[in-house]
């Protein structure tokens, strides 16, 4: 560990937040109100971003702290916590739930991935900073005072304009093997079709790591992508959402478990990305299996006439479970990702 004097950038982030709730998290029953961030701007000399938030308690009991749209073009996690705050009756929760259907609203008005206001990626803003750009405000607002408030959190995402995922909630491996433990319980729980020991390849600046190291059970999801939601997968984020809460006796009865086929990423060979322009031609759909030496992808050039595609083989063996999703891709997109599927899966 590094000792000394802490940097510079410390007392800055020691700050109280701008952001000021209109709801009182410690108040027993059903409240739908706003973070108001003041956001000073042309047409708006003293104006805010109101950022749809509700809070549900009843008595003693754990919180847990619900999220969509921390990418604003995801929309299975806005459509089931809507649909969950203005649904679910407080005479059946026991403890508290706090809803934030789209955590970074501005790119959700927007539908972007990052806020049109600072292009932030609110997903590598965190811990986020209190005198920093909008999208750096609202990461520290829940890194310091919506996070401690949890026990367990619950962030919906999917795959957006650019990827496609099969649908799966997932977990991190972690250092603390407990709390590992209470992870992959809750992800098993939450019962998607796939459930993901989940590799990041750019783990720093996520709400899942500051999350993860304060110690909170953290689970998230990748539930299709393509800039929409489907049928399928908005019934996926409403039976999970639901499910997590009886898994913590939030909400009274057990999880409605399916079989869900587990998958681990166990290297950086499950990720291929694309090292020219062109137009994308996925040569296995999501789910399907996948052998190491296989072709997965073909770059098709699209100036002229007679040239050959470029070939993407697999690296590894598994199943497809994400794919680029819009026709014509640029260097460094993200192509495929394969999962390899647990022999030993667990089934209810
Ligand atoms: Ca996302």
């Amino acid at each position: 560990m590094q000792s000394g004097p802490l940097p510079s950038a410390a007392p800055a982030l020691m700050a109280p937040s701008a952001i000021v709730p209109s709801v009182d998290f410690n108040r027993d029953g059903v409240q739908h109100g706003f973070l108001r961030m003041p956001y000073s701007r042309d047409d708006s000399a003293w104006g805010s971003v109101m950022i749809p938030i509700a809070v549900i308690k009843n008595g003693d009991g754990p919180t847990a702290l619900l999220t969509g749209a921390n990418h604003g073009d995801e929309y299975e996690g806005p459509i089931a916590l809507f649909d969950l705050a203005r649904t679910v009756d407080p005479a059946e929760v026991t403890g508290r739930i706090i809803i934030v259907p789209a955590m970074n609203y501005p790119a959700f008005l927007a539908g972007t991935r990052t806020s049109p206001i600072d292009r932030g990626n609110l997903n590598r803003s965190f811990p986020g900073r209190p005198d920093g750009s909008p999208t750096a405000k609202i990461a520290d607002y829940f890194t310091r005072y919506l996070l401690p408030l949890a026990d367990v959190v619950l962030d919906f995402h999917s795959g957006g304009r650019t990827l496609d995922f099969v649908p799966f909630a997932a977990a991190h491996i972690l250092p603390d093997k407990t709390q590992e433990e209470r992870c992959f319980a809750a992800v098993e729980a939450f019962s998607a079709p796939y459930s993901n020991r989940m590799l990041e390849i750019d783990a720093v600046g996520m709400y899942d790591t500051t999350a993860e190291m304060m110690g909170k059970v953290f689970v998230t999801t990748e539930l299709g992508g393509g800039g929409t939601a489907r049928a399928e997968t908005v019934a996926i984020a409403r039976r999970g959402t639901r499910n997590l809460l009886k898994h913590f006796g939030i909400l009274p009865g057990a999880p409605e478990k399916i079989a869900t086929r587990w998958i681990d990423m166990p290297s950086d060979a499950c990720f291929t990305f694309a090292e020219s322009d062109g137009m994308v031609e996925t040569c296995k759909d999501l789910g399907e299996p996948v052998t190491a030496g296989e072709i997965i992808a073909r770059i098709h050039p699209t100036a002229r006439t007679g040239l050959s595609p470029l070939e993407y083989k697999a690296a590894m063996s598994g199943i497809l479970v994400a794919r680029h999703f819009p026709g014509l891709v640029k260097a460094g997109d993200c192509l495929c990702v394969i999962g390899v599927l647990d022999a030993k899966a667990a089934a209810p």
